[in-house]
C-alpha cells in the first residue's frame, strides 16, 4: 500500500492551530480535515451518522467515540484525501486514537504530531479579546486588530460582540477539557517519537517554516 501522510495537530485553543493546518493544506496539497466541519457537514446532509450524532446532541450528550470515529473514517476515504490529511480536533482522546492507529496503519501510520505551545494565559487573552461583527461576522481583537471605534465595526458600522464559545468561563472549561483528554495523547505520541514541539508565541510565520522543517524530515523517515 502506498505511503500516505498523516498530521495531527495537538496544542489548547488559540494555539494557531487551525491556522497552521490553513497555511500546510495550501503548501502540502492535502486536506485539512475539522472535526467540527465533519459533524456540519454529516447534520447538513442528514446521513446516518448525522441523525445519530444528533439524537445524542438533542439530549445534551456527548457523541460518542464510536460515531465520531466512524465519521472520520467515512471523510479520510474521500478522493481528496488520497494522498493522506492534517487532521484538527482528531483524534482527542485515547480510544479515539487506538482507532485512528489502525485506520492508518496500512499508509504507514501517523507521520508526524505537532503539539504547539501556548501559556494559558496567552491562549485566554487571544481567544477572549475576539470581537465579532453582528452585522457583517467581520472578526476583530481588542489588543492585535481593534476597530477604529471600540464595540463598532469598521466595515459597516455593526455592533461588536463576544460569542459565548469565547467568553472567559467557556475558555476555561475548553482548557480544563483539552488538559484532561487531549493531554494523554502527548505522551503517548511522545512514546512513539511522533512529537514535534513548537512555540505557538512565535509569529505565524515562524511557527510555519519550523513546522515544514521538521515534516520534511519526518517525511524522509
Ligand atoms: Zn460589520
Amino acid at each position: 500500500m502506498q505511503r500516505r501522510t498523516y498530521l495531527v495537530f495537538l496544542g489548547v485553543p488559540g494555539a494557531g492551530k487551525g491556522t497552521q493546518a490553513k497555511l500546510l493544506e495550501e503548501s502540502l496539497h492535502l486536506p485539512q480535515v475539522s472535526t467540527g466541519d465533519i459533524f456540519r457537514y454529516n447534520l447538513k446532509n442528514q446521513t446516518e451518522l448525522g441523525l445519530l450524532a444528533k439524537s445524542y446532541m438533542d439530549r445534551g450528550d456527548l457523541v460518542p467515540d464510536e460515531v465520531t470515529i466512524k465519521m472520520v473514517e467515512d471523510r479520510l476515504q474521500k478522493p481528496d484525501c488520497a494522498q493522506g490529511a492534517i487532521l484538527d480536533g482528531f483524534p482527542r482522546n485515547l480510544v479515539q486514537v487506538t482507532a485512528f492507529d489502525a485506520m492508518v496503519a496500512p499508509y504507514g501510520g501517523v507521520t508526524l504530531v505537532p503539539l504547539i505551545n501556548l501559556e494559558d494565559d496567552e491562549a485566554m487573552r487571544r481567544i477572549t479579546g475576539r470581537r465579532v461583527c453582528r452585522t457583517c461576522g467581520a472578526v476583530y481583537h481588542v489588543d492585535f486588530n481593534a476597530p477604529k471605534e471600540s464595540g463598532i465595526c469598521d466595515l459597516d458600522q455593526g455592533e461588536l460582540y463576544q460569542r459565548a464559545d469565547d467568553a472567559p468561563e467557556t475558555v476555561r472549561n475548553r482548557l480544563y477539557v483539552y488538559y484532561k483528554q487531549t493531554g494523554p495523547l502527548i505522551g503517548y505520541y511522545y512514546a512513539h517519537s511522533l512529537l514535534a514541539d513548537l512555540d505557538g508565541a512565535q509569529p505565524i510565520e515562524d511557527v510555519q517554516s519550523k513546522l515544514k522543517v521538521l515534516i520534511d524530515k519526518a517525511l524522509q523517515r
